[in-house]
């Protein structure tokens, strides 16, 4: 059974981007007599706001689509802690204090996820008692498992290649899981067949199919569809003032009408599709 999930954090309201991702994976469930997940990725810190979840299942239910709700990832800290004191018995993790301003001082490239960090704290010991990240040493962990792939329904079979992430972060200093941790427990937990997310994580599945391979969790295929870009072509986001689809919503404009929209190809006002590969 197809099993997909659309895992919004409630650090902002939803906008059009959302509404897109949300109906993809709801319909390719449905299509498949399978089952859509919701899950709220709250685990942010500060900058979650715990009400928006709320608005989130009534923007949801405006554009029509039902689905079943699984646990906030702010329930689930125990299963993230019990990952990480696995993996560090696999001797393949190290702790980082370093910080942003030092990492960018350090790094000589830029990837997907900003500068790649070269792995200073790697080859210095740290003081147990500063705060610390933890990071995956990537190179140990691919050592035993081989190369690996996965596979995206649009772009096909890849080949995991980390290089142009540096060591990814599994746990932050101010948080007991980083994004890539959680979100691959939480699927595996929620028993997700079909990870359906915008292309802007495209880099991100490498790093999940690499914990898969460690933590012995079931690999699902993923499918990233095109992001929904504003007029400077740009992904939409609430800080640069993308349309919350939840003011439509107030304004007594028609969820399901605007979801029909979305699926054939009718974007709002200033909205258009991206490409379709990375
Ligand atoms: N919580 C993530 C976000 O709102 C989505 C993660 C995912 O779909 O893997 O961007």
């Amino acid at each position: 059974m197809i099993v997909t999930r659309f895992a919004p954090s409630p650090n902002g309201p939803l906008h059009w981007g959302h509404a897109y991702s949300a109906i993809i994976a709801h319909d390719l469930a449905r299509e498949a007599g399978g089952k859509f997940l919701l899950r709220i990725e709250d685990i942010d810190g500060p900058r979650s706001r715990p009400e928006l979840a709320d608005e989130f299942r009534r923007d949801l239910e405006w554009l029509g689509l039902e689905w079943e709700e699984v646990p906030a990832q702010g329930t689930r800290l125990a299963s993230y802690e019990a990952a990480l004191e696995r993996l560090d018995a696999m001797g393949v993790l190290y702790a980082c204090t370093c910080t942003r301003a030092e990492i960018a001082a350090a790094a000589s490239e830029t990837g997907p996820e900003g500068p790649v960090y070269p792995g200073t704290c790697k080859h210095r010991g740290v003081s147990a008692d500063a705060p610390a990240a933890l990071r995956l040493d990537v190179e140990r962990a691919l050592a035993p498992t081989g190369p690996l792939t996965w596979t995206d329904a649009i772009a096909g079979e890849q080949a995991v290649d980390l290089s142009r992430l540096g060591d990814p972060v599994l746990r932050r200093k101010d948080l007991p899981a980083s994004y890539h941790l959680a979100v691959t427990l939480d699927d595996a937990a929620d028993g997700v067949t079909l990870v359906t997310r915008g292309l802007d994580l495209f880099h991100a599945s490498p790093v999940h199919r690499t914990l898969q391979a460690l933590l012995g969790l079931p690999v699902p295929q993923w499918h990233h569809h095109a992001l929904l870009l504003d007029e400077e072509g740009r992904k939409l986001a609430k800080r640069r003032g993308s349309p919350a689809i939840a003011d439509y919503r107030m304004a007594g404009e028609d969820g399901l009408g605007w979801a029909d929209k979305l699926r054939t190809a009718q974007w709002p006002c200033g909205i258009s599709l991206g490409k379709a590969h990375i």
